[in-house]
């Protein structure tokens, strides 16, 4: 997390004090670094130079425009997983040419406006997939990129709700059956193959399932070159993990150059980092509202909750919670920080040693990556502010929702 540290005991984003970026704009209140995701993406791009490769950013991580924005100017591409996330990157001033479109369901109308878009390869996870795919390329008198999507049946070792490439998840075509696909792929008029591609799971600490994985991927692509079909690039998918705690995740650097010399030069590279471009390049901070105890318990109620920040509550996931303000009186206590939500499952992080007081700020760390993306409007609860940190200077990239905002577009029967 270097690019938010003490100065003085007060803790900093880059250039700015976020006790003074706090008292300005209100809480709960999601801050993100420049500095960490231009150099999070540079990490990637740079372990990659010299290879036909491309960094497709992924969307679902944080799609804010502020944020696409700046990857853009990188010259990055894109992952997308939804139309609405394929017109962000659009808005945002992302190429199309660099994007590519995963995910299961994609719709008849999704598939048609990124086949308008000219999108660089559709993610394909289905046979049935990719037949509606061919029939709306032939009505649009196109042809569509395309990579199939192969579980490689690996386990990533992360929680389970985030292993994408087993054999019995949703994601992917198995692949023994992905020969006879690009056999169908090949036969169809409106498609061409362009790619394999895979994605075995998210916050992966380790790159011996990436090994297996694109190991797999190429013996595949050795059958398939003997049945005379052959593709351009391989997507290695996301999922590199970050440091929450105490795990140890492998750089990006690293694991980019594991890839690059696994893969023959024949073949570009496709990569798609979500969590390790966003993940540690945010916080969020919350403001304590009560502290309260029972005979057991010590609880710092604080004014961000499980729809600000899903993780804690959907995969039990360790957050780093500190003061804003290091106190000198150091009386510690555990608490259990909580949000003011109606659910005994909503709470950012429990157990944890603070000395706190009451309307002290708290800083929720590693929260740039499926945090606000994440967040939900539950108990009628305006969404947080987004504030962009760019050296000296923290700038509005999204407004705090209004209440109005919330009910805008619900009517009641007439009378
Ligand atoms: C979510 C997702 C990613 C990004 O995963 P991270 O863990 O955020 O890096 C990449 N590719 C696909 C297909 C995804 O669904």
């Amino acid at each position: 997390m270097g690019n938010f540290s003490y100065k003085n005991g007060a803790l900093h984003a880059e250039g700015v004090n976020l006790t003074a970026l706090a008292e300005r704009h209100g809480t709960p209140a999601y801050v993100y670094s420049r500095a960490a995701i231009e150099a999070n993406w540079r990490a990637y791009a740079d372990a990659c130079a010299g290879r036909d490769a491309l960094v497709c950013y992924s969307v679902k991580a944080n799609g804010n425009l502020a944020i696409l924005n700046l990857l853009a100017r990188l010259g990055s591409g894109f992952d997308i997983v939804s139309g609405g996330e394929l017109e962000r990157v659009i808005a945002a001033g992302g190429e199309p040419g660099k994007v590519v479109f995963s995910g299961t369901g994609k719709r008849a109308d999704e598939m048609a406006r990124a086949l308008e878009a000219g999108i660089h390869c559709f993610n394909v996870e289905s046979e049935a997939e990719l037949l509606r795919l061919d029939e709306i390329a032939g009505q649009m008198s196109l042809t569509a990129p395309v990579s199939i999507r192969v579980n490689p049946d690996i386990d990533p070792d992360t929680h389970p709700y985030i292993a994408t490439g087993l054999r019995g998840n949703k994601f992917g075509v198995d692949h023994e059956e992905a020969l006879e696909i690009y056999r169908l792929a090949d036969r169809l008029g409106h498609i061409t193959a362009t790619g394999i591609d895979c994605h075995i799971g998210s916050q992966i600490t380790s790159t011996g399932p990436y090994v297996d994985a694109v190991k797999k991927l190429l013996a595949l692509l050795g059958h398939l070159e003997k049945t005379g079909i052959s593709v351009s690039h391989i997507d290695i998918g996301g999922g590199l993990g970050i440091s929450y705690r105490d795990e140890t995740a492998p750089d990006a650097a690293g694991f980019a150059g594991v890839i690059s010399d696994l893969v023959p030069a024949r073949y570009g590279i496709i990569l798609e980092p979500g969590r390790s471009i966003v993940g540690n390049a945010g916080v969020l901070l919350t403001r304590v509202e009560y502290l309260k105890a029972n005979r057991e318990k010590h609880f710092a109620v604080v004014d961000a909750s499980m729809n600000d920040l899903l993780r804690p509550s959907l995969y039990q996931a360790w957050h780093d919670i500190i003061p804003v303000s290091e106190r000198a009186d150091g009386a510690q206590a555990e608490y259990d920080v909580v949000g003011p939500i109606c659910e005994t499952g909503d709470f950012l992080g429990l157990g944890r040693s603070l000395s706190l007081g009451p309307d002290d700020l708290l800083a929720v760390m590693c929260a740039g990556a499926y945090g606000f993306s994440m967040s939900s409007n539950y108990n009628a609860r305006p969404r947080a502010v987004e504030l962009l940190v760019d050296g000296e200077r923290g700038h509005v990239i999204r407004e705090r929702e209004t209440v109005g905002q919330l009910m805008a577009g619900e009517k009641i029967l007439p009378a």
